[in-house]
């Protein structure tokens, strides 16, 4: 969709026409496009306002914004790429502060004397030789879950894969937990595409505006 590439750079070129800038992507294929200066000082201020158009090869388009340089699918436009760079630090600032949440429960818990049952959880999830299972909680009402049989393993997979195993709300990977986008309740069913993995904040928050 949209990503940023670390790698593109620009490079200044002092030319006997003056000075040329020329946009790098990949160290092996040389520069793909070179502007004069003008234009190029015309870019720099632009991007700090908007995403600008630097090029495109038919199925992606390359963008500078903020001092960074962004490929993305070839319909996106400037308010889209905006809003995907926007809602990325969102989600990064969402994550950080989850993170931060989870530390100081941890150092409560401890300081509390209590025994870590989060440390098996996450040394689990660490361990490489053991590929995460998966969030094994779905919050369910009680009514719910007297009626109901659970996931089944395929969706389950299949949803846990399609959501990289990460909250789609928040991006964490802790206390993870399967939820039915259409609840159960109002006619939701256990499929792929009406099931999307959160974590317990999330999924509580959810919970509050959806009433
Ligand atoms: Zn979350």
């Amino acid at each position: 969709m949209l990503r940023d590439v670390p790698h593109a750079r620009f490079e200044r070129h002092v030319t006997l026409l003056g000075r040329r800038y020329a946009l790098v992507l990949d160290q092996r294929r040389g520069p793909v496009m070179v502007w004069g200066a003008r234009a190029f000082r015309a870019i720099r201020s632009e991007q700090d306002k908007r995403p600008v158009p630097l090029l495109e090869d038919g199925h992606r388009r390359w963008w500078l914004f903020e001092d960074r340089i962004w490929a993305g699918d070839g319909d996106l436009d400037t308010d889209d790429v905006l809003a995907l760079v926007r809602d990325r630090s969102r989600r990064r600032r969402r994550r950080v502060a989850h993170a931060r949440a989870a530390l100081a429960h941890d150092r409560a818990h401890r300081d509390a004397g209590g025994h870590a049952t989060r440390t098996d959880r996450r040394g689990r999830r660490r361990d490489p030789e053991r590929p995460p299972t998966g969030p094994t909680a779905d919050r369910a009402t009680p009514a719910d879950r007297r009626h109901r049989r659970p996931i089944p393993v395929d969706v389950r997979r299949a949803v846990w894969t399609r959501d990289d195993g990460r909250c789609t709300a928040c991006g964490t990977d802790f206390d993870l937990q399967f939820d039915h986008v259409i609840p159960i309740a109002t006619g939701g069913a256990d499929t792929v595409e009406n099931l999307q993995v959160l974590c317990g904040p999330c999924n509580r928050a959810k919970g509050a505006t959806v009433g």
